[in-house]
């Protein structure tokens, strides 16, 4: 089980990670914490603040000032749900809904509260 903690691959994978840590995080009633790395098992795992840089179909995008947990040992990154938001929200897929979004506005339509949402679902739900 180990594995179930790693960083997320590239694209629609995140939304499932983030649902998996944000249901941990619900059940540690406590603040996301990792002492040791759960690839690996290396106590030498630290919080660390950082850019990155993702790529979704080809389209290479960095995400400023991101929070997660950096294995030294390994390599392992740790998101928790807070950077998943963070960098789902930077993503060239969440900007291109929104762009449809003010497009719609623009043009005088407007768009539901609810055609929103059910529009970044249908997104965030197609992988896997
Ligand atoms: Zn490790």
């Amino acid at each position: 089980m180990g594995r179930s903690l790693a960083g997320p691959a590239a694209g629609g994978e995140s939304s499932r990670w983030a649902a998996v840590l944000h249901n941990k995080v619900a059940n540690m009633n406590d603040k996301f914490q990792i002492k040791t790395c759960p690839t690996c098992g290396s106590d030498q795992i630290r919080r660390a603040v950082r850019g990155i840089t993702r790529k979704y179909k080809g389209q290479t995008y960095t995400v400023p000032k991101v929070g997660f947990y950096d294995c030294p040992n390994c390599g392992e990154k740790v998101y928790d749900h807070e950077a998943m938001l963070k960098i789902e929200a930077h993503s060239p897929k969440f900007q291109s809904i929104l762009d449809v979004a003010e497009q719609q506005i623009r043009e005088g339509k407007g768009i539901k509260h609810e055609e929103f949402w059910r529009g970044v679902e249908a997104e965030t739900t197609k992988a896997g």
